[in-house]
């Protein structure tokens, strides 16, 4: 059918063009020449985690194209986050900033506070490459997020983007946490597991997948873990310990 075959070749075309565009213009991909061509290195912020295998179980989110190495966020650059406090139960952000150097404990990431914002998670992915795109970390429910329906307390993940030499980096991502489930009485009466829902759903924004091994944080279901388990860590140092970009 020549109509379709001809609809179906223009689509391939304009996804190629797409594509090369984001490796062409990207930020880091230029930059990545040019200090190429003069010489430098980029170092990491911080020293890169020890990885250590204790027989746990960890899965990542994402991997790179025909290899088993993680989509990680570049450890050279900080990960930029901000939260939006609406609607957040009282005492709940000094468990988000724990939650998060726990999470920058475990990669050897550093976080960086962009400060209070009114953006809502998971919304304006339409931004121009290399703009500031902080993680976005917000409270809400299920009328917002459907995905809050039920038992679920928190959403997270992180997209990525092409950077330097074809590698794929994640360059923002998202938390949405349930008012419905995670209420000023649960954070009065259960602090150390609403902290955990916080570093389960930090470590789904670095890269880690479900596992099903309920001894991890990284199961689905929190039943009260709120320490992270061995395969936890060691996935977590494994997607802070990648390559700059
Ligand atoms: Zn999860």
């Amino acid at each position: 059918m020549p109509r379709r075959r001809t609809s179906t070749t223009f689509s391939v075309v304009v996804t190629a063009a797409l594509l090369a565009a984001v490796v062409l213009l990207h930020p880091s991909a230029q930059m990545e020449t040019v200090r190429g061509l003069i010489g430098l290195g980029r170092e990491r912020l911080l020293p890169a985690p020890a990885i250590e295998a204790r027989g746990g179980a960890y899965a990542f989110a994402a991997t790179q194209p025909g290899s088993d190495e993680p989509v990680a966020w570049d450890p050279c650059s900080p990960v930029s986050y901000a939260v939006n406090p609406a609607e957040m139960p009282a005492g709940a952000r000094p468990l988000v900033d724990r939650a998060i150097a726990r999470i920058s404990a475990a990669t050897g990431l550093v976080f960086e506070d962009d400060g209070d914002t009114d953006r809502r998670p998971f919304t304006g992915s339409l931004v121009p490459l290399g703009g500031g795109r902080p993680v976005v970390i917000g409270w809400g429910d299920e009328t917002e997020f459907p995905e809050l329906a039920g038992s679920v307390a928190g959403l997270g993940g992180a997209a990525p983007e092409e950077g330097a030499r074809g590698r794929r980096y994640y360059v923002t991502g998202g938390i949405a946490l349930d008012t419905a489930a995670l209420t000023d009485a649960a954070v009065a009466q259960q602090p150390r597991v609403v902290e955990a829902i916080v570093v389960h759903e930090l470590a789904h924004v670095v890269g880690l997948a479900h596992v099903p091994e309920p001894m991890e944080l990284m199961f689905a279901d929190n039943t009260g873990q709120v320490e992270l388990g061995p395969g936890d860590r060691e996935g977590l140092a494994r997607l802070g310990a990648v390559p700059c970009g």
